[in-house]
């Protein structure tokens, strides 16, 4: 908008330069004092100017800047009210702006498969889905109000909000920086209990969203804003491991799944200048894998290849949403490996103890990343150009979007325009 109103202003500027010096110039030559007159006619330019500038911004502005303090704002959202009723249109509110939070107009939002697991409440034992649900958690919004004491945001900002919305702030995980550990429950976007208003949080699948400003990550300007969306979830939860086990240049790290979260491992794995080696279920995407920087792409069906990489990875990174066999990967760790899994938040399965036990291998979870270290993997991505592959919907496609994701035909995230919403 700002880019607007500097190219809206250099237009006026020189057309009424031109009307200035072709009409009033020679008409001033003819009379006395014509230099007082000119000042005078140039001041009444600049007023005109000024006026009809302002008139015409008025009408080029999409919507006004909401005064601070107003609210709580009717919103428009996308979400299901049960586990097996397709996403569709419904109305929430967005609670009024108390004094550390920020109101986005929400321009964009990824589609990661964690929210078609709360769609369907396929965490039934662990994360329930409390209906009706809103999904969305890589929240790309601009900041149109402030509460009075929000410092880290002005009006007309662009902010960027992942997959928690508050946690306690005091308990010694949230003091290191790790709020998505919070010992006193952290504060998902979407379907947890909201501590500042009664009822259950909504995600980003809607127009607007209300979030403390601890918890917006700031976007720098000039980036590319639908392919930065997937970062705030899919890039945090696989940055997070790299960093926490310390990837070196020249080690190889091992990605299973080449996905939304898969395809930001491979390329932030790259970054690190690890070796990287993807397994995947689906031979299209070998030579995807390979485009991203990855030193090699196995099948998991191809035995020779599975064999090629016995005990030989420093890290793995484990994306997949079912629970699987595991071990075969287990066993192409080194001595001392780590596989981390950041996909099947559930029971897993085929686990061999001796196996682990006599190559001293680990199995470690991680979930997302602190608010910290999620606007480290921001400017980390900004600073070397790296961005998710998005292809880009519209909200009414949500229903059709997730059943490719679950048939692995996404290259490789869904990022919904959040004008289709507001038309
Ligand atoms: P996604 O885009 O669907 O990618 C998952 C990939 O896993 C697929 O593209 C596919 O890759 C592979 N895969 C293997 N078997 C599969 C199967 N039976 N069904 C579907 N995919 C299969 O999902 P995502 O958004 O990257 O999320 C991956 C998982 O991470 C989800 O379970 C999500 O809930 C979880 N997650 C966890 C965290 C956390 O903090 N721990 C954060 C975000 C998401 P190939 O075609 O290459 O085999
Ligand atoms: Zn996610």
């Amino acid at each position: 908008m700002n880019d607007l109103m500097d190219k809206c202003q250099l237009l006026f500027t020189l057309v009424l330069n031109a009307v200035t010096h072709v009409f009033v110039s020679p008409i001033t030559e003819l009379i006395e004092n014509r230099h007082q007159i000119f000042s005078c006619l140039y001041v009444c330019t600049t007023y005109l100017y000024y006026a009809a500038f302002k008139y015409i911004m008025s009408l080029v502005q999409s919507e006004p800047i909401i005064d601070i303090g107003k609210g709580p704002y009717p919103t428009k959202a996308y979400g299901t009210t049960s586990a097996t009723i397709p996403l569709k249109l419904m109305k929430i509110e967005r609670r009024a702006l108390g004094p550390h939070d920020v109101l986005l107009d929400v321009l964009y939002c990824g589609v990661c498969h964690s929210d078609i697991h709360q769609a369907r409440n396929e965490w039934p034992n662990t994360l329930p889905t409390t209906y009706p649900v809103v999904p969305g958690h890589e929240i790309i919004g601009r900041v149109i109000a402030i509460g009075n004491q929000v410092t880290k945001f002005k009006v007309d900002d662009i902010g960027g909000v992942g997959c928690m919305v508050d946690s306690c702030c005091t308990c010694e995980n949230c003091l290191s920086d790790r709020e998505q550990n919070c010992l006193n429950g952290t504060t998902f976007t979407y379907s947890s209990p909201d501590k500042v208003s009664s009822g259950y949080t909504y995600g980003g699948y809607s127009d607007k969203i209300v979030v403390k400003e601890h918890f917006v990550i700031r976007i720098p300007p000039g980036v590319d804003l639908p392919a930065m969306a997937p970062l705030l979830c899919a890039g945090i939860t696989t940055f997070s491991p790299m960093q926490y086990w310390k990837v070196k240049p020249g080690q190889r790290v091992g990605v299973i799944g080449l996905g939304g979260l898969g395809h930001m491992a491979v390329k932030l794995a790259v970054a690190h200048r690890a070796d990287v080696i993807v397994f995947t279920t689906t031979p299209e995407k070998i030579a995807d894998a390979k485009k991203m920087g990855a030193k090699d792409a196995v099948l998991w069906s191809d035995e020779a290849g599975m064999k090629r990489y016995m005990n030989q990875l420093d890290l793995m990174i484990s994306t997949v949403p079912q629970a699987y066999p595991m071990q075969q990967f287990m066993n192409l760790l080194r001595l001392d490996g780590t596989l981390v899994n950041v996909g099947a938040l559930e029971q897993l399965k085929d686990l061999d103890g001796m196996m682990i036990a006599l190559g001293r291998k680990s199995l470690a979870g991680s979930m997302i990343g602190g608010i910290a270290e999620t606007q480290e993997v921001i400017d980390y991505c900004v600073a070397r150009n790296i961005k998710a592959d998005i292809e880009l919907i519209r909200i009414e496609d949500i229903n059709r979007a997730y059943e490719k994701v679950m048939n692995k035909d996404v290259r490789y995230r869904f990022v919904i325009d959040m004008a289709s919403l507001k038309a």
